[in-house]
């Protein structure tokens, strides 16, 4: 194939850029940011499920605290009926005789439900405890997501922009360049990851391995437009000034 040198030449911008652009790719997949973002949202829904739990067992001991009231209250009301049966002298002494025991009786019952009623509501300030550190905790969590959501979009935005940038000019450059020779480079591209490369000091600039002595003879010694190739990578070999 035969190029116009400095077409040739502008083969080493076109790999230029492709080089940045392929750089850009590669950061983009492999963010440490994008990590960051990922792991804060695992602490998040770690936590939110925490809330939850600490949320559920404060409404099952808000229950038991009711349920107790409501038992402890019962208990007040028999005790209060049979003390006023007792007082009004209206009844036998064999009737406040058994009003006496039931009396007594009530009375135990109370001081167990009461013991009971101190001790869940002891837990249930504790649970109060737990979840109002969870709901914090969460807050913080939710704001060290969203700082590092917004530190990765902004290094996203900022590839966005060198990509755009880059893509538009290597659009413009690829433009000028023939078709045929364009079309060589893009093949060897697409196999190798390089599609040209400098010769400098006998070395491919594409795959940086020295050319075999017969073979850089014969391409330093080729016609300007003649396009060479590596024989080791098969990427477009440019001659500069370097190549000498
Ligand atoms: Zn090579």
């Amino acid at each position: 194939m035969k190029a116009d040198p400095a077409a040739q030449r502008r083969l080493l911008d076109l790999a230029g850029l492709d080089a940045e652009l392929a750089r850009a790719e590669h950061r983009r997949r492999t963010l440490p940011e994008q990590t960051a973002v990922e792991e804060a949202e695992v602490a998040v829904r770690t936590r939110r499920d925490a809330v939850v739990r600490a949320q559920t067992s404060v409404t099952d001991l808000g229950r038991d605290v009711a349920k107790l009231d409501q038992e402890v209250a019962q208990v007040r009301a028999r005790e209060e009926r049979d003390r006023k049966l007792v007082d009004s002298g209206s009844v036998s002494s064999k009737q406040v005789s058994d009003l006496s025991h039931e009396l007594d009786t009530l009375s135990r019952r109370r001081g167990v439900l009461e013991d009971e009623q101190l001790e869940v509501m002891e837990r249930l300030e504790a649970a109060e405890g737990d979840l109002a550190h969870e709901h914090e905790a969460l807050t913080g969590d939710e704001t060290t997501l969203a700082d590092a959501l917004e530190r990765r979009d902004g290094v996203l935005g900022d590839i966005d922009v060198l990509e755009q940038r880059r893509g538009g000019e290597r659009t413009a450059l690829a433009a000028e360049l023939p078709a045929d020779l364009l079309a060589l480079y893009d093949q060897v591209r697409a196999r190798t990851g390089t599609g040209a490369g400098e010769l400098v000091g006998g070395r491919c600039g594409a795959c940086r391995m020295e050319m075999d002595r017969s073979e850089l003879a014969r391409v330093v010694a080729a016609p300007a437009d003649e396009v060479s190739r590596c024989d080791n990578c098969g990427a477009i070999v440019v001659r500069t000034a370097k190549a000498g």
